[in-house]
């Protein structure tokens, strides 16, 4: 049997910047969608902000611009986070980073799906855009949410997320097709 002696903060540091790095400069599309829509998913109110993944905080130490807060998800407690509507690009969020799109489980392995909580706010999601989104960046971003199913209790986490994009799929016309 083997033992980790890596504290494990500085392990989901080292997987979430790991995770961070595989996306890098890639975006949903080659291009700044932002100018599409005047950034509206960086436009919310002060409730309004992204779920963080589990553990997620320890490597946002250094993203002054966010306000972490406790949060449920579900009977879940997760963490929350709420910005002004600006930041540092290098230090947002996985949530930022993958948006308009979700990790999903399927068949033991991630995938990305459209977010259903973006379906009425983001125009990459309208039957248009497909031909435009970049597929680097969608196996780019599958690939960063599965290194850090090594951490503990990530599948369980993926799990009630996955419930939790149903609960939104049942109120949008955005549904998630297992392949
Ligand atoms: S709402 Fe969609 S199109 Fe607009 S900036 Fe965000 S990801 Fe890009
Ligand atoms: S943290 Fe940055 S990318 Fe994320 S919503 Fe705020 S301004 Fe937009």
């Amino acid at each position: 049997m083997t033992t980790c002696l890596v504290p494990a903060k500085d392990a989901a540091r080292l997987l979430y910047r790991r995770a961070y790095r595989r996306i890098g400069l890639l975006t949903p599309i080659a291009a700044d969608c932002g100018r599409l829509c005047r950034s509206k998913c960086c436009r919310g109110g002060e409730k309004d902000g992204m779920l963080l993944f589990p553990m997620e905080e320890t490597v946002l130490y250094r993203a002054d611009f966010l306000r972490v807060t406790d949060a449920k998800m579900g009977e879940r407690a997760v963490r929350f986070a709420v910005c002004p509507g600006r930041c540092d690009r290098d230090l947002r969020p996985l949530s930022c980073r993958l948006y308009p799109f979700a990790p999903r489980l399927s068949k033991g392995r991630v995938c990305m799906a459209p977010d259903p909580r973006a379906a009425y706010r983001c125009p990459l999601l309208c039957r248009q855009a497909q031909p435009y989104l970049d597929p680097a960046f969608l196996s780019a971003a599958a690939a960063a949410v599965e290194g850090l199913r090594r951490l503990p209790g990530f599948d369980g986490f993926l799990h009630d997320y996955g419930r939790m994009l149903e609960g939104y799929e049942a109120f949008t016309g955005i549904s998630y097709e297992e392949e």
